[in-house]
């Protein structure tokens, strides 16, 4: 339902479930972020109100200067701690978040199965985590570039990697996303508000397009990777 992610310099953490609350209108059953700190990714999600999300951190918080959040508006599988958002490849080292639905997951879901991939959840989503890790041999990005065309059906995805703690990877496919450009720092997001206190400069994906961003640079290309150039959306109202 609503994603934000950030790299930059500053915490992840706080910036990430900032923008989720600038979501909240829209509706959602739980919350969750993922961060790395260097290689290690620190995940956390639960069923319920963003608050329960921000306790359980500052319980135990989490450092990491890139990071995916996401409210989940369940369509596959009950709202529940497991089946919230990222989701992450077995090896601990993919997390994804995703907005919209993934209509054939049920086949996916068969042959990863059948090559030994086991799942936790019973969302449409897990099947990409699993479908990453399967395509990915030394790039994620031409990993990406690969699975893109295996799914069907509406989204929009935040995607990190802990062998990657410099990169974040957008995608767009029937299902809103922004990049927000700063200074030193980037975002991805949902829908402009969750973005707008720190940037009013935005890239708006069009259908089938993706961002490859870096906390100083910001690649735009179609899902087959052929370069895209775009204006600068200048963000002229307040929320
Ligand atoms: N289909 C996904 C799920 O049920 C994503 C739902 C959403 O857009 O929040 O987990």
């Amino acid at each position: 339902c609503g994603i934000v992610g950030y790299i930059g310099d500053k915490q992840a953490t706080d910036i990430l479930i900032e923008g989720l609350e600038k979501l909240e209108y829209r509706g959602y059953d739980s919350a969750g972020v993922a961060v790395l700190n260097n290689s290690r990714m620190h995940l956390r999600k639960y069923k319920g109100r963003l608050n329960i999300l921000k306790e359980k951190i500052e319980e135990n918080p989490i450092e990491g200067v890139v990071g995916i959040g996401h409210t989940r508006w369940a369509t596959h599988g009950e709202p529940s701690d497991v089946n919230s958002h990222p989701h992450k490849s077995s090896d601990n080292k993919i997390a994804v978040v995703h907005n919209g639905i993934i209509e054939n997951y049920a086949e996916i879901k068969e042959g990863l199965q059948e090559k030994g991939y086991s799942f936790v959840s019973q969302t449409d989503t897990e099947v990409i985590t699993h479908l990453l890790d399967y395509n990915y041999k030394d790039d994620i990005l031409e990993a990406v570039k690969k699975t893109i065309p295996m799914l069907e059906g509406a989204y929009a995805l935040g995607i990190i990697h802990s062998d990657y703690p410099n990169m974040m990877i957008a995608v767009r496919k029937d299902s809103p996303l922004i990049v927000g450009i700063g200074e030193d720092e980037n975002f991805i997001a949902s829908d402009i508000p969750a973005i707008l206190k720190h940037t009013r400069n935005i890239y708006i994906l069009e259908e089938g397009e993706m961002a490859v961003i870096k906390k100083d640079s910001i690649k735009l290309m179609t899902i087959d990777g052929a370069p895209v150039e775009k204006q600068v959306y200048r963000v002229t109202w307040d929320v």
